[in-house]
């Protein structure tokens, strides 16, 4: 075994393009959803330059690659030159080819589409669709001119014997484990002898010996998706797939080995040159061989070009391989993977996470579904019964394993929180990722240390009357974009410490910091303790778990318009719930404050994550006699603050997390302005990519406006004049919120007087929206339900079990 430093010179390995996963399809980074098929010419060739490229094969001495928009390249000088195909007439994502001989070629793809030419690839015609189920097809294999077989999605295998003019649709058996034929095959290989095998989610490879009739599952031992295979004219079995992963059987699948790849990321094609194996991954990963796949290492990142990610320029080069890595973001991309019952698990595709300073996608993250959610549900109520027996001390000691990863991990998740958020990793007065980080790391120790003792309430010669707090069984927590990892801590910790098992999904916007937070949990806890599901935006994953039977509470942070959905859909077993929901929180001035003092604090607690915190102060009342004074000081303040990319060490306030958030900003601004809004500084976004927005304070509106009435959750500010301060508290309750709320003052007795008239879970003087692992926090009226944070918020974890003990 040796390493080159570019063995994939030759154009007999351009066959490695063609890796026929699943998950291919996603990986197209613009746009980010699947082109619906039509019947349609492909795009132009400038589509194409912009065209991953999933597939690949030799149809004679040509190689033919398809990819995404249906675009089909060729090349006949060994991939040094490429021209797109003549005729295709669909639009949507192809992900495999096969030539029976160097005419007749098949290519499949999303939408369940087939097509078919019959010139090696110059013009296409449809053979089949299946619109109505939009199960696309991973892989596609041609014994012969006439019979084919095509696998995809839920274990769907299609056969035809007519070289495609009709396909069947073969049953696949259930799998050994029990449940349906349901999991999704990626990826056909074939043996010398001719025996068809699958490598498929689920760590499982099924074989067919009949051209792909009957077919039965090879179980390799492993639990991730297996994304490709290669069957050994030895008889020798090697499989690959989910991060790194590397399986070998010596005796036609019976049993097998795991091996070493060396790699941490997912291997998506292989090859046999001569006597080598040569592996591809993401992440430009690149395996290889020399003893037939016994012993596999290597490793090495960024160097190698991965090509199914690659334009059509850079996958031109890649078919040749002279491709050096590029400083191109593509390369970059993270890929992660959600977690059901300790294993890592993909979903039929990914979707992106954009990095709202820049507007391009940085990462791409399973679109999980609810079987997603069944899975998950049933692997934590397996571990429940274990884990709530789990002796205290125990747990307790796994949680604080569990910070010390963290804080082990703090630079990586920092910079996760960063590109996924927008905030800075400093930030405005340190309100910033590395504060995210740190306040998770506080959170899960303090969590860890809360205790709820048993409660004694009568032991006479009667009877002895005891208090028990039990876990309730599994928890589903879904949490908002703002603090994706902060919040999953709040809701994560206190669950597992009272000894439930949990299921999180985190925002489709800022998914990854959580990702991660999961895998490094899972490297610390039992399996099926903590699962991760996510889930593109508008997927079933939220409301499959408000509504699903074995989900005993939801932990939910987020919106009130979703709170009521998550209530309603949670009647069905009583769920429990604990919703943290909106706010608008109202900070109110007396005319006794040092404005050029306070004026500061003021602007801190209100732009800080550029007003994205549920209990950031979102309106500020402002006596009449220190009004201007004070609007001019917080204009001043705005005005010097650095707006920027959050990776950049200077930058104070990021760009507003999303394209919807800033546009809502900019619809409150637009509305202000009609209604006679006094913009003191910002009022615009700044040109250029990434969604920024200039801290903006607004004078004389009031009461009445939107801008004042909804919460805008942005960095934008209405500063509202009053005279009377009955009356102004009585407009700061008029809200259907009551998350937080403040008074600021000189006099502390009588400001302490007043907060505690405002209708708000949490009053502050002097301060506002600071929150601490030991004081209850929640809402009342529509900001929620329940506390989070210290015993109160512990005990929402648990239900009430009285023991009566009678002694006589
Ligand atoms: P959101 O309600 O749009 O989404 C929150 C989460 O709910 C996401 O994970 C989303 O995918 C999921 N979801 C959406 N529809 C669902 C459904 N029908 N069933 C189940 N889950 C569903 O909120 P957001 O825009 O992510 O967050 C911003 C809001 O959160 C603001 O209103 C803010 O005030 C609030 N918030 C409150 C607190 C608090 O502690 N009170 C903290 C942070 C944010």
């Amino acid at each position: 075994m040796n390493i080159k430093s570019n063995p994939l010179r030759q154009p007999l390995l351009a066959l490695l393009l063609a890796v026929a996963l699943g998950q291919g399809a996603a990986l197209a980074q613009v746009p980010a959803a699947p082109i619906p098929l039509q019947a349609q010419p492909a795009r132009q060739s400038a589509s194409a330059a912009l065209a991953p490229m999933l597939g690949a094969t030799k149809a004679g001495q040509r190689i033919v690659a398809v990819g995404d928009y249906g675009i089909a390249l060729l090349s006949d000088d060994d991939g040094k030159h490429f021209r797109q195909a003549g005729k295709m007439p669909v639009s949507s994502t192809l992900t495999a080819v096969s030539f029976a001989d160097d005419k007749n070629g098949w290519a499949v793809g999303h939408w369940g589409a087939i097509v078919h030419t019959t010139d090696g690839g110059e013009n296409w015609a449809i053979q089949r669709l299946d619109t109505q189920e939009d199960r696309p097809l991973f892989s596609v294999h041609f014994f012969n001119a006439e019979e084919g077989v095509a696998v995809g999605l839920w274990s769907l295998v299609l056969r035809t014997h007519d070289g495609g003019k009709s396909w069947e649709t073969v049953q696949i058996p259930a799998p050994p484990e029990g449940g349906k034929a349901d999991r999704n095959l990626f990826k056909i290989f074939v043996s010398p002898k001719g025996s068809l095998f699958v490598a498929a989610e689920r760590g499982a490879v099924l074989r067919s010996d009949d051209k792909g009739q009957t077919w039965h599952y090879l179980n390799t031992g492993y639990k991730g998706s297996l994304w490709t295979g290669l069957a050994l004219a030895d008889g020798s079995l090697i499989v690959a797939g989910l991060r790194g992963s590397l399986y070998r059987s010596g005796d036609d699948g019976k049993s097998w080995q795991a091996v070493d790849s060396g790699s941490k990321s997912s291997l998506t094609d292989l090859v046999q040159v001569d006597k080598r194996i040569v592996g591809v991954g993401l992440d430009g990963v690149e395996i290889e061989s020399h003893d037939g796949g016994i012993g596999c290492r290597r490793q090495w990142p960024g160097a190698f070009f991965p090509a199914r990610r690659g334009r059509a320029d850079a996958c031109q080069q890649a078919l040749s391989f002279t491709v050096e890595p590029k400083n191109n973001q593509e390369t970059n991309m993270k890929i992660f993977s959600m977690l059901i019952d300790g294993q890592p698990i993909a979903a039929r595709t990914t979707f992106p996470v954009i990095n709202p300073a820049t507007g391009t996608a940085f990462a791409l993250v399973p679109a999980g579904d609810a079987s997603h959610v069944d899975a998950a549900v049933a692997a934590a109520r397996r571990a429940f019964p274990a884990w709530s027996r789990t002796p205290d001390g125990e747990r307790q000691r796994l949680l604080h394993a569990l910070g010390a990863a963290l804080e082990a991990h703090m630079p990586e998740l920092m910079e996760l929180v960063t590109l996924e958020t927008g905030k800075p990793l400093g930030g405005l007065n340190g309100v910033g990722a590395g504060m995210e980080v740190g306040g998770s790391i506080a959170w899960t120790h303090v969590t860890a240390d809360l205790e709820l003792p048993v409660e004694i309430l009568q032991d006479n010669a009667e009877a002895r009357v005891e208090i028990h707090r039990k876990p309730l069984g599994v928890v589903g927590s879904i949490t908002p974009w703002n603090w994706p990892l902060m919040i999953a801590i709040w809701h994560v910790i206190p669950a597992l410490r009272a000894g439930n098992t949990v299921v999180i999904k985190p925002s489709e916007l800022s998914p990854v910091a959580t990702a991660r937070f999961v895998e490094l949990a899972n490297a610390i806890l039992p399996p099926g303790v903590l699962n991760l599901v996510t889930g593109a935006a508008g997927s079933e994953v939220g409301p499959a778990m408000a509504s699903h039977p074995g989900i005993d509470k939801i932990v939910f942070t987020g919106s009130t318009a979703t709170g009521r959905r998550i209530m309603a859909a949670g009647a069905g077993n009583l769920k429990r719930l604990t919703l943290e929901l909106g706010g608008n929180d109202a900070g109110i001035v007396l005319p006794d404050v040092d404005v050029k003092a306070i004026a500061p604090k003021l602007f801190g607690v209100t732009f800080h994550n550029n007003g994205q915190t549920c209990a950031c102060l979102k309106r500020l009342y402002v006596h009449e006699s220190i009004y201007e004074e004070l609007c001019g000081e917080l204009a001043r303040i705005a005005l010097t603050t650095v707006v920027g990319d959050g990776l950049q060490a200077e930058t104070q306030l990021g760009p507003i997390q999303n394209a919807m958030q800033l546009a809502k900003v900019e619809e409150l601004a637009a509305d202000a302005r009609a209604q006679g809004g006094r913009f003191l500084c910002g009022g615009q976004r700044r040109a250029g990519a990434g969604y920024f927005y200039e801290p903006t304070i607004v004078a004389d509106l009031t009461d009445g406006s939107r801008l004042v009435d909804e919460e805008p959750f942005g960095p934008i500010l209405p500063v509202i004049k009053y005279s009377d301060v009955d009356e102004v508290i009585a407009r700061a309750n008029q809200s259907l919120n009551g998350l937080g709320g403040s008074v600021w003052s000189a006099d502390l007795v009588r400001a302490a007087e007043l907060a505690q008239r405002l209708e708000c879970g949490t009053a502050w003087v002097n301060e506002h929206g600071a929150v601490q692992p030991d004081a209850p926090f929640g809402g009342v009226k529509q900001s929620g339900i329940g506390v989070e944070f210290g015993r109160h918020g512990l005990a929402e974890y648990t239900s009430i079990q009285t023991l009566k003990i009678m002694k006589s």
